[in-house]
């Protein structure tokens, strides 16, 4: 699996490891920086039109390519069944060099933000999603303070960035199932943690029942863009 990597009028060739599956070429333009080290690109197949927009986040030094690294086998291993679910999917890592200094760079599904979701369906989801990453062994430990880190994509919320995650041993936690009622101390300190913001509905009045609203356009949002405001009873994303 290789991939030809086109940035600001150059292009510069990456090969994935040799245990990478299959003969895949992607041919990768940059569209924009989304995020310090993350990218929007356009990929296509060799020699068709690239139009299938992806997320490249790239690293150049020891430390960065290391993270990189231990990000992709979370990816291939722990992570494989949630894939497209409640995380991206991941098209692999690469190596190779930009501008004569070593680099490495993991490919990922672009997760759009934009849509509209009630935020008791969204809290449901968020919880949802982070208990499926506890129970493969994960703590992602930077979704806290880090409400970048959930997108809206189609109908779900997806969690990103697994550069800061920890192996981990759930000890699970207490539903939130009431307004203002508190977490299990206890428990798992980064699910009592999203309990306490996501839990069912999070100290916020209950919503009345209301005919459900239809989706609107797709923002054209960045994959962290995230959930931003609360308005009657639903959260719209940005
Ligand atoms: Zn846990």
């Amino acid at each position: 699996m290789s991939l030809t990597l086109h940035w600001n009028g150059r292009t510069y060739p990456f090969e994935a490891p040799d245990d990478a599956r299959g003969s895949e070429h992607h041919d990768a333009y940059v569209d924009k920086r989304l995020h310090k080290n993350v990218h929007l690109i356009r990929s296509g197949m060799l020699g068709g039109k690239p139009t299938r927009q992806l997320v490249l986040k790239i690293g150049y030094d020891d430390e960065d390519i290391a993270a990189l690294e231990k990000e992709a086998k979370l990816y291939r291993d722990q992570l494989k069944p949630l894939q497209g679910k409640h995380i991206p999917f991941f098209f692999g890592i690469f190596h190779g060099q930009v501008e004569d200094q070593d680099a490495a760079c993991i490919l990922l599904e672009y997760c759009a933000g934009g849509g509209q979701m009630t935020y008791p369906e969204m809290n449901r989801q968020i919880m949802l999603a982070a208990c499926a990453i506890h129970a493969v062994g994960l703590m992602h430990c930077a979704l806290l303070h880090r409400p970048q880190h959930l997108i809206l994509s189609g109908k779900s919320v997806k969690i990103v960035d697994f550069s800061h995650a920890e192996p981990h041993r759930c000890v699970g936690a207490t539903p939130t199932l009431y307004p203002g009622m508190g977490g299990d101390a206890t428990g798992c300190l980064e699910l009592v943690g999203l309990e306490a913001c996501y839990g069912v509905f999070s100290g916020e009045r209950i919503p009345e029942a209301r005919p459900s609203r239809p989706p609107s356009r797709a923002a054209d949002g960045g994959p962290l863009q995230v959930l931003a405001r609360r308005v009657g009873g639903y959260m719209t994303f940005q």
